[in-house]
């Protein structure tokens, strides 16, 4: 491998695995600070693609397309869990990955997550690992009904979920899911939601940016409060844990844990390896925002400050709101300390994340209060 000395310093290139609106924003972040950027994705259209100096439209295991990025980078990141392991071993072999592919591995594969935390000592909620529907009498002992059957693989804001009360309704989903790998888990009476985004450098060094309150619509992310509206104690061990994440997976990067808050408890819902919706609120509020922090990672430059400047309501834009005739801009964008981004998708689908926006306000609660009414009337 041809690694470049680090730091990599603005005027290299920089490549993603990715075009989506993680990748965008990491495009922009990196375009703003000097570097060029190369987007790898096969969908033409693709957000981060619009921003990137090249866009190469290909698949992620392509490898033409791999060795293109790997060449023409001082080093490359990913925007998604669900690239291939194996195509981040095989671009390591011509520049700088972070996050390395054996974190991704654990992390894309919610067998692998839930097992690999529960050995690792992180509280979780009860869980069981569900290959053939024959696991699912025993499972469902373990975990208590109700619960939800999830699949190991390409699950994501909700997507291959299923809440089952019964042996019967366990078995339905799991051949719904085309019998494929599966995590049966308790269901958990939350109290709130919360998650830490942080960066971690080659040396270890960690820094944590606040925890966010993030409520959810259908399993998918609909506000995030910051701060958190949790107890200090509850705060400082959620972002212990998140950092020893962090450290027992030697990662190098941004990435996220999602925590269920229940009787007073926290427990580890999932890993994200790469920026995460819940710190969208950085972009705005923090004197370093979490795409900067994914530049400065990915190029061994010291992590910037992530102190918060402002409480901050982020609220996420779906396309269900595109309906009829798409949101009113106007309206929203005559608030002053209000912050919107679009993220340059074509089509609205109902579920589809078209953008955000930060509600800034020195009174936390008049920033949620704000953020809900432009919300309910858009
Ligand atoms: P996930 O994709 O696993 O993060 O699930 C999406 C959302 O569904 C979570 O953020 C929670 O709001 C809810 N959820 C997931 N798993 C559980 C659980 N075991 N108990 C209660 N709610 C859950």
């Amino acid at each position: 491998m041809s690694t470049k000395p680090l730091p990599i310093l603005p005027g290299a290139t920089l490549g993603i695995l990715g075009g989506g609106q993680l990748g965008r924003m990491f495009t922009i972040a990196a375009r703003t600070m000097g570097y060029r950027v190369m987007v790898l994705d096969p969908d033409g259209a693709s957000p981060a693609g619009q921003m990137a100096d090249v866009h190469l439209q290909a698949d992620y295991a392509d490898h033409a397309a791999l060795k293109q990025l790997g060449t023409a980078c001082a080093a490359v990141t990913t925007e998604f869990e669900n690239v291939p392991a194996a195509s981040l071993i095989e671009l390591a072999s011509y520049c700088r990955v972070s996050p390395g592919a054996a974190a991704v591995a654990i992390v894309q594969d919610r067998s692998h997550e839930k097992s690999w935390l529960a050995d690792n000592g992180f509280a979780t909620a009860p869980f069981a690992l569900v290959y053939s529907e024959g696991d699912l009498d025993a499972a469902l002992a373990d975990t208590g009904t109700p619960a939800l059957l999830k699949v190991s693989r390409f699950g994501y804001d909700g997507k291959g979920q299923a809440r089952v009360g019964t042996l019967e309704e366990a078995r339905a989903a799991f051949r719904e899911f085309g019998g494929q790998p599966c995590v049966l888990e308790g269901f958990v009476e939350l109290e709130r939601e919360v998650s830490v985004v942080l960066a971690r450098d080659d040396a270890g060094e960690c820094a944590l940016f606040p925890l966010a309150e993030n409520r959810h619509d259908n399993g998918i992310l609909d506000v995030s409060i910051v701060p958190a509206r949790v107890p200090d104690s509850l705060a400082a061990q959620a972002r212990d844990t998140a950092r020893a994440v962090a450290d027992r997976l030697g990662y190098v990067g941004v990435m996220a844990v999602e925590f269920f808050v229940a009787g007073g408890r926290l427990m580890v819902n999932e890993i994200a390896p790469r920026p995460h919706n819940s710190g969208h609120y950085t972009l705005d509020a923090c004197v370093t925002d979490q795409f900067e922090q994914q530049v400065r990672a990915l190029c061994g430059l010291p992590l910037g400050d992530p102190r918060l400047l402002s409480p901050v309501v982020m609220v996420n834009l779906l396309g269900d709101r595109w309906r009829n005739g798409g949101p009113h801009w106007g309206a929203l964008l005559a608030h002053p300390a209000i912050k919107l981004h679009l993220y340059g998708k074509q089509a609205a689908r109902p579920g589809r994340k078209m953008g955000h926006f930060n509600v800034l306000d020195a009174d936390p609660a008049a920033a949620l209060q704000l953020a809900e009414r432009l919300r309910d009337a858009l």
